[in-house]
């Protein structure tokens, strides 16, 4: 399986990220799920939480330690199909500076037990700047 952005949890049909994540964490502690259910981010996922991922603030849900990271990809024209991994705030703005329609997925992974989700969706590029201005 390559990485992209159907390997992101939560994307899709799912509205409300944190919904769906509340959901998946409820059940798991209820014995409904099993571990490796919900611990099964892409090696991918795991590499870059690893490297450029910074710290959530909480511990991780599932496995309640305090390895869980924040990873942004931003995915567009011009960018990679698996996305562009963003580890700085400056590498995010030249981004937005871009004439493109762009998404930016925020997600937390734990590089410990590969628990994963979608925490926000986010429009970044200038043009999804006008349709915001224009709205
Ligand atoms: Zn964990």
């Amino acid at each position: 399986m390559t990485f992209g952005v159907g390997s992101l949890r939560g994307n899709g049909a799912v509205v409300d990220h944190r919904l769906s994540r509340r959901h998946l964490i409820n059940e798991f502690h209820r014995g409904r799920l099993r571990q490796d259910q919900v611990c099964d981010a892409h090696p991918e996922l795991i590499r870059a939480a690893r490297n450029v991922g910074s710290a959530a603030t909480i511990a991780c849900p599932i496995c309640e330690l305090p390895e869980l990271k924040l990873v942004t990809y931003v995915f567009g024209p011009r960018l990679p199909s698996h996305g562009r991994c963003v580890s700085t705030a400056k590498e995010l703005q030249q981004l937005d500076a871009r004439p493109d329609e762009l998404t930016a997925y925020v997600v937390e992974a734990c590089v410990s037990c590969r628990w994963h989700h979608l925490l926000r969706v986010l429009p970044v590029g200038r043009s999804n700047r006008r349709v915001r201005a224009s709205s």
